[in-house]
């Protein structure tokens, strides 16, 4: 079948040339994309394009553009087979975890992706990542898409957004999926690994537009100190916090850290236990310096990444969930985001 797919470019090394009159790096223009990329004309599928005015570098990337760009997608839904969103890849661990959470019952693919260099220069990884990206957005078999799901396609890795982090500023493999398997191995052949990959749910695409953003991250550090700590648990109008611990899920065992943890508990601040190491778990109770956190009500994340904590964090208040229900979802793999051991 012939796939029609919508790239939709919201700023970002990727979508930059360089002016053949000044040398300088300028966004590319999209409605020449085939001119460009004249290999495109070879795949079966139409492309159309969606670019945001202004392009934005993605450390500026805020929840006002994530409402706007799961809007993009809901207006296009129906139209499109699959969409590639090119993304600056700073924040795109963030962007894709996010819209994971606000488009429930995505039944389309939706792939993210970015470049080390820009589109325009000679060694680009941006050529490569975009013409995989378009070939996975557009990949069906018997009608039904082959990767329903937000993912981030990078050099030759298919890894699901909602667990990815950027772990490497300079090399074209910049990204990272600790805790989850690859969703396809991109080489001669694109491998899909379908047992790891989300089915459709054939349900009516929902979107999630609301995303409160009263939390915090507070990433724990041998000498941390109590003012530290307690100025972080008192700003005002907080509701959750995303504790980044050690190891299994290792806190201090200081009196004053757990009386503080404990009192913004009983406070009614959520504290959401996520480990600082890129693969593994948080085990709540496997070390003593985990044992006290549970008791006094911190809740373990499993396997979750801080990008996706943060994200299903704002996602779920926003959402206005319940103290305890909240706390119940937090540890409910919602979109594939953490496995329950
Ligand atoms: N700072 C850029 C951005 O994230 C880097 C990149 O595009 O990779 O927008």
């Amino acid at each position: 079948m012939e796939s029609n797919i919508l790239v939709i470019y919201t700023g970002g090394t990727i979508g930059m040339i360089q002016n053949p009159a000044t040398g300088a790096l300028t966004p590319f223009n999209f409605d020449a994309l085939y001119s460009h990329i004249p290999v495109l004309q070879n795949f079966n599928c139409k492309i159309d394009s969606y670019c945001f005015e202004p392009l934005i570098d993605s450390s500026n990337m805020n929840p006002g553009f994530w409402v706007k760009l799961a809007g993009v997608i809901e207006e296009n839904y129906e139209k499109y087979d699959g969409f590639v969103v090119l993304h600056g890849t700073d924040t795109m661990a963030y962007t894709a975890s996010v819209l994971s959470f606000m488009l429930e019952n995505l039944n389309k693919p939706v792939v993210f992706t970015g470049s080390q260099l820009p589109m325009g220069v000679l060694r680009t990884d941006g050529r490569e990542n975009f013409i995989n990206a378009i070939e996975i957005a557009g990949a069906y078999e018997d009608e039904t898409p082959i990767v329903p799901e937000v993912s981030i396609c990078f050099e030759n890795r298919l890894m699901r957004g909602n667990r990815t982090n950027k772990f490497n500023a300079e090399n074209f493999n910049a990204f990272l999926s600790g805790n989850y398997p690859l969703l396809a191995q991109v080489g001669v052949h694109i491998k899909y690994n379908r047992q790891y990959i989300l089915k459709p749910n054939f349900k009516k695409l929902k979107v999630h537009r609301n995303l409160d953003s009263n939390v915090a991250i507070l990433k724990l550090f041998p000498g941390i100190s109590e003012n530290v700590v307690k100025s972080i648990l008192n700003i005002e109008g907080l509701k959750a916090l995303i504790l980044e611990t050690y190891g299994a899920g290792n806190a201090p065992t200081d009196k004053w850290f757990l009386n503080a943890l404990s009192e913004a508990n009983n406070r009614g601040i959520t504290i959401f236990n996520v480990t600082q190491c890129k693969g593994g778990s948080v085990e709540m109770g496997k070390y003593e310096t985990s044992a006290h956190l549970g008791g006094i009500g911190v809740v373990g994340g499993f396997d979750i990444t801080t990008e996706s904590a943060i994200a299903k964090a704002m996602y779920l208040l926003g959402e206005g969930y319940s103290n305890g229900r909240l706390r119940e979802l937090l540890q409910t793999p919602l979109r594939g985001e953490l496995t329950v051991e």
